[in-house]
């Protein structure tokens, strides 16, 4: 079957940059959210997506416009389903939710519709049992900021065919993106490794280590990596970074606890740059 048309499910931190990128890579896009606001939201960061391309050299005004025609937003997921080829879903990280809106998917798409799940840790095993085609659902983990970062985890859940995962990968590069392979097990490769040092951090800050400027400092200093914990965490999103480790907690244990500070965090609503407040302040800067 030949994909032509690719339905995002979520139009959030992620949803929107998987979107932008499908439609970059020549496919149609339907982005679909059950939140009216956030659809609105999506479509603003869109636009500055395409802005910021046409300003790097990455592509013409030309291009760009023709890539922003191909994407639809839709509040309507019974509609948008119906013509898709393929979905990628990126709702929260709440199996309850991941249940409801795989369960929608397989009655609404046709059988040979490819279910992807972008899922941080979640089991695509069980993902896929929620559908009557779990041979067709897979995890295709991107990572934060879409447009930017190269990987894409493909995660092949039990009964995944070989066939999904070969059109996966030719989606996946397509879209301009580097894919690694993996076996099924909680936080895969990536998650696990960052949720344990992202929760490391907050453990150290709360024992008074240091601050989050010199724990950020560091570790990309003297670790070499990129960006410190504190400020991809508030990429990422605190309350997405307690939801993984809550679910890495259940499934790979007390490593995993999530870190008391943490947890204070999420509940005083500091999510990161998303809310403009996490461990770092943005309204400020
Ligand atoms: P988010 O909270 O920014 O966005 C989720 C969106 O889904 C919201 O717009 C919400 O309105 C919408 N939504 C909720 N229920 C829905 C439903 N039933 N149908 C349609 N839309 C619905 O979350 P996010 O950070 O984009 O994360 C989405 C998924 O991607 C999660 O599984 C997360 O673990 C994973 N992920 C996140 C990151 C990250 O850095 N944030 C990185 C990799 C993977």
């Amino acid at each position: 079957m030949s994909i032509e048309t690719i339905l995002v499910v979520g139009s959030g931190t992620m949803g929107r940059g998987i979107a932008y990128v499908s439609a970059v890579g020549g496919y149609n896009v339907i982005l679909n959210d059950i939140n009216e606001d956030a659809l609105g939201i999506a479509e603003t960061d869109i636009q500055s997506f395409f802005k910021s391309g046409i300003e790097r050299g990455k592509m013409s005004y030309e291009d760009a416009e023709l890539s922003k025609s191909r994407i639809q937003y839709s509040l309507d997921l019974k509609k948008s389903a119906g013509k898709a080829d393929f979905v990628i879903e990126a709702v929260p990280e709440v199996i309850s939710i991941k249940e409801e809106t795989f369960k929608k998917l397989d009655e609404f798409t046709r059988d040979e519709v490819i279910l992807a799940t972008n899922t941080s840790a979640m089991s695509p095993t069980e993902i896929g049992s929620f559908t009557k085609k779990p041979d067709k659902v897979i995890a295709m983990h991107f990572f934060n900021p879409v447009p930017k970062m190269k990987l894409v985890e493909v995660i092949k859940g039990l009964e995944t065919s070989e066939e999904t995962a070969s059109t996966v990968k030719e989606v996946t590069r397509r879209i301009g993106k580097e894919i690694v392979l993996v076996n099924e097990h909680p936080g895969f490769v990536t998650s696990r490794i960052s949720a344990l040092v992202g929760n490391e951090a907050f453990n150290m800050l709360m024992e008074g280590v240091g601050t989050p400027e010199e724990i950020d400092k560091a570790i990309e200093l003297g670790l070499n990596y990129p960006m410190g914990p504190f400020k991809l965490g508030d990429i990422v999103g605190l309350d997405v970074r307690l939801k993984n480790l809550e679910y890495l907690h259940k499934t790979l244990g007390e490593a995993y606890r999530p870190s008391p500070l943490l947890i204070k965090y999420v509940k005083a609503g500091r999510l990161g740059v998303k809310t403009q407040k996490g461990v770092y302040d943005y309204i400020a800067k």
